[in-house]
């Protein structure tokens, strides 16, 4: 057998293969965490290299480490060990025809998904799943993730934008799963499994993704609340006033808003109150008939009449819209410009999300009298980024790190929550799921690990205990 190193530039050719120098910008997480130099980083051209690179690296008994745009949040993309080749699907960015009556696309797990929206635009298509990473994160990533995003509560997350697959397993085979129709029990759910499996169990190469009809239409607000429990009665009543129609409900706080107005001098507030909390409202339909404008406007009076809504305005255009979008996306841009920062990924009921704020804030304040808390998230379906900032003269935020993670994911707990809701575990949260899940979950996860991966060798450290050990008969 060949060495390993040399295998793979042969492999790969001078354009697949990085190492030295050229490796370090995948070397490191997005929030510059975790990560150590690899081996190398392989850059395959087409799925039957990404095979022969699993097959060269599981002979060699070096680690696997798949990796995307490199935004996830969790540390999940990037070597724990030296002995790890990272695999990146970078050059993998072939994006099909769409087919619009069947609403789907095969894409390469490479492709950037601004870059899908972008191929979609001329043919009245789109993919519904928009986050703020959308320039950089890619298909393989988001499906590794069973990414979730601000459209997910009337889309679904990744796993139900997936139709079919195909995937380079942990010993170099390659499953052909590339169908594309929405119903197929036959079997366990294969592509289900491998979104949110967080490059475990095999590396995603392609995809074939659902496809909505772009909305002919949208109206848009930006709100002002009068607080927490306001925004969540307002979210019920949206929910069913507006039906169908309802596409955005995000919210953030005054805390966020002034972090990303210092840091992003080109940002537009604009409205002239401010409050503790706001509200970004889409309405979208694929009829230009109905009338989505006078249904907001009508709702918010309703608000504004019950006390919640205390200001609000609607968008009088495409490129003021933008604006509503852009002052809820900079939130984490806002915050990672200010210093230390601790993130905190939390789903609850969505009825229970001003509860989980508040009682959290207490929980934050016994910890670090202080604490700047600035949530921010998906209304629509429960999901709250529980960001922390330390007040000003802090010596130690980050040795609190434990016991803020530890009180906010028991409380979700608690409250039927997710202490991982969208961003998933990597490396960052599997001491916590370990503490926050019953032994059977815990027991399932590492046989069905065993069952993909015998020898360790996909992503080892990633999502479940080290495995490497196993003996394979
Ligand atoms: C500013 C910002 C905003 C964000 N907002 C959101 C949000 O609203 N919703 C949300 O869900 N996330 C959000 N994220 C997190 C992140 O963008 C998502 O987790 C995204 O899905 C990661 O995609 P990626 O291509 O960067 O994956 P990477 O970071 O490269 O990888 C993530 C995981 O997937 C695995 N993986 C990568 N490629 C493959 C593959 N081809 N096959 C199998 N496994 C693979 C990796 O090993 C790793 O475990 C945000 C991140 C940032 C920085």
């Amino acid at each position: 057998m060949a060495e390993p190193i040399s295998a793979l530039p042969a492999i790969l050719g001078p354009k697949g293969w990085l190492s030295g120098t050229d490796a370090e910008p995948y070397q490191r997480d997005w929030l510059n965490r975790y990560g150590v130099a690899p081996l190398g980083v392989a850059r395959p051209a087409n799925t039957a290299e990404v095979a022969a690179v699993v097959k060269a690296c599981r002979q060699a008994g070096l680690a696997v480490v798949p990796q995307g745009g490199n935004t996830g949040l969790c540390g999940g993309a990037v070597a724990e060990q030296s002995d790890a080749v990272i695999v990146s699907l970078s050059r993998m960015t072939a994006i099909g025809e769409p087919y619009p009556e069947s609403g789907s696309i095969a894409v390469e797990a490479g492709v950037v998904l601004a870059a899908l929206h972008e191929a979609l635009e001329p043919h009245g298509l789109m993919f519904p799943m928009h986050l703020g990473a959308e320039g950089s994160a890619r298909i393989g990533g988001l499906i590794g993730t069973n990414a979730g995003g601000s459209h997910a509560f009337r889309y679904g997350m990744m796993q139900d934008l997936v139709l079919g697959l195909e995937v380079v397993m942990a010993d170099g085979t390659v499953w052909d799963g590339m169908r594309s129709v929405q119903k197929d029990n036959a079997g366990y759910q294969l592509r289900k499994l491998f979104c949110g499996a967080e490059g475990t169990l095999g590396i995603v190469t392609r995809a074939i993704l659902r496809l909505h009809p772009t909305p002919k239409q949208q109206a848009s607000a930006l709100l002002v609340m009068s607080d927490f429990a306001a925004a969540v009665s307002f979210g019920t009543y949206l929910r069913a006033e507006a039906g169908e129609f309802l596409a955005g409900l995000e919210f953030f706080s005054d805390v966020g808003l002034t972090l990303a107005l210092k840091h992003l001098p080109d940002l537009a507030y604009q409205l002239e109150t401010r409050g503790d909390v706001y509200l970004l409202v889409e309405l979208a339909s694929g009829s230009a008939r109905v009338p989505l404008d006078e249904i907001l406007a009508s709702a918010l009076e309703w608000g504004m009449e019950q006390g919640l809504v205390v200001d609000g305005t609607l968008a009088n255009s495409g490129a003021q819209r933008a604006q509503f979008w852009r002052l809820r996306e900079e939130q984490p841009e806002g915050q990672r410009l200010e210093g230390e920062q601790l993130k905190h990924d939390i789903s609850v009921p969505p009825g229970a999300i001003a509860r989980f704020i508040e009682a959290g804030a207490k929980l934050c304040h016994d910890i670090l009298p202080g604490v700047r808390i600035n949530p921010f998230g998906h209304l629509g379906d429960g999901n709250i980024h529980y960001n922390l900032s330390p007040p000003e003269g802090t010596a130690d935020f980050y040795g609190k790190a434990g016991a803020f993670a530890e009180a906010l994911a028991t409380l979700a707990t608690e409250m039927g929550g997710s202490f991982a809701a969208e961003h998933g575990l990597g490396r960052a949260k599997i001491a916590m799921a370990d503490r926050n899940r019953g032994t059977v979950e815990r027991e399932l996860m590492a046989q069905l690990k065993c069952a993909f991966d015998p020898l360790g060798t996909m992503n080892p450290g990633v999502l479940v205990r080290e495995t490497r050990s196993v003996d394979p008969r």
